[in-house]
């Protein structure tokens, strides 16, 4: 099969198959040859890894990383891309293709022949409509992944490498580094994509932590003051918990603790760092 990955050959594809890009899963197909080769690079792809691809598409990223690995798994949701699929990449048997919602998947069962290969990565063109919950199952997961590499929204990028006290800081920003450090690797344009998304894409790197730097004695407890805080953003954090359905604290319970943590009690949820949320809930356990 010639080169996926460009204007030319991906609406041939598309054609003779008669598929229409879904709205509902999310599918803005890559026809950029650089940055689907950008994406295998900045992934360090070699021979010794098993990657884990999710919506291979019509398989223009999937073509890249067979080339480039010792194996694929690819996990793609929509029925009708399967035969297509099974026909672009018919020439690889480092392929294994899995019809399933990444969210249903048991990644242990997923990756079972890990054991044979030297890292285990992600990497992914990812639906925009269910970015936050892929990045949270991958990492909660606690899955040793080596890196995961996923296209995402720009606006999402800047909420994960929010700092405190700016308008994005949330928890998406505590949780997603609380697991991994998270690089923007390259600036996308929506013409590398079709159809063309409304918004700007970046490709991000998460190295995910072996040893987390900053690590809480209750992890749960821990992401439950994240969100309460987080929940009534413009409230002090000593507001947002006791109101927040998902924690039992009373008022001089938090205020204690907030005093203890060296904090004023005027003190608000964005502006604690991760180890300083780690910290509150160590106090809290
Ligand atoms: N990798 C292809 C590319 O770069 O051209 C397609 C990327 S497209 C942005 C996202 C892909 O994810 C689509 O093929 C879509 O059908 C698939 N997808 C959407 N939701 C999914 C889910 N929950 N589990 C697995 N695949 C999903």
């Amino acid at each position: 099969m010639a080169f996926l990955g460009n204007p030319a050959v991906t609406g041939a594809v598309l054609e003779k198959y008669g598929i229409r890009a879904q709205k509902k899963y999310g599918q803005n197909f890559l026809i950029d040859p650089n940055i689907l080769g950008k994406i295998a690079e900045i992934s360090q792809i070699g021979k010794d890894d098993l990657v884990l691809e999710i919506g291979p598409g019509i398989g223009s990223l999937t073509q890249i990383l067979c080339e480039r690995a010792g194996k694929v798994i690819a996990v793609e949701i929509d029925r009708k891309l399967i035969p297509v699929l099974k026909d672009t990449l018919s020439e690889y048997d480092n392929l294994t293709l899995i019809n399933q919602d990444i969210l249903k998947c048991s990644l242990t069962e997923l990756l079972e022949e890990a054991d044979g290969y030297k890292s285990v990565k992600v990497v992914a063109n990812l639906p925009y409509y269910i970015t936050t919950p892929v990045l949270m199952y991958i990492l909660e997961s606690e899955y040793p992944f080596e890196c995961v590499t996923v296209m995402i929204q720009k606006e999402v990028a800047d909420r994960i490498q929010a700092d405190p006290r700016t308008k994005d800081y949330g928890s998406l920003s505590l949780a997603v580094r609380y697991y991994s450090n998270p690089v923007v690797a390259a600036q996308v344009s929506p013409s590398c994509f079709i159809p063309r998304p409304n918004v700007g894409s970046v490709i991000l790197k998460l190295e995910v932590y072996r040893q987390k730097p900053v690590v809480a004695k209750d992890q749960e407890l821990m992401f439950k003051l994240i969100r309460g805080s987080f929940n009534q953003r413009r409230k002090t954090l000593v507001n947002g918990l006791k109101n927040y359905a998902g924690l039992d604290l009373s008022k001089e319970q938090i205020e204690n603790a907030i005093e203890k943590l060296g904090k004023k009690p005027s003190v608000r949820g964005e502006e604690l760092s991760l180890s300083e949320f780690a910290a509150l809930a160590d106090i809290l356990t």
